[in-house]
């Protein structure tokens, strides 16, 4: 049996951060408080969800994303949009 992930985003996803950055999952709507899923890379169950529902860890996203840089331009994993933030800072 084919199951066909539906990729359509839940919410509009935000930027995808580049290999090594770092995710910004600060919307409540990554955090599922009704269940823990099994997170799709390390197996270990976790309230966080990607902008497409899929269970990951924020953590196990931004290492995959380090580790598989092509296809993570595809937006599997992308950051919240920050309409209300200033886009121009990380000058630290
Ligand atoms: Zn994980």
């Amino acid at each position: 049996m084919t199951r066909t992930r539906s990729k359509s985003p839940l919410w509009e996803p935000g930027p995808i951060p580049l290999p090594g950055g770092l995710l910004d999952w600060r919307d409540p709507r990554h955090y599922d408080r009704r269940q823990d899923h099994p997170c799709t890379l390390c197996g270990t169950p976790t309230p966080l969800r990607s902008h497409t529902g899929e269970p990951a860890h924020k953590s196990c996203a931004e290492a995959w994303i380090a580790a598989n840089p092509a296809e993570a331009r595809t937006g599997r994993f992308a950051s919240d949009s920050n309409t209300g933030r200033s886009r121009r800072d990380d000058h630290a």
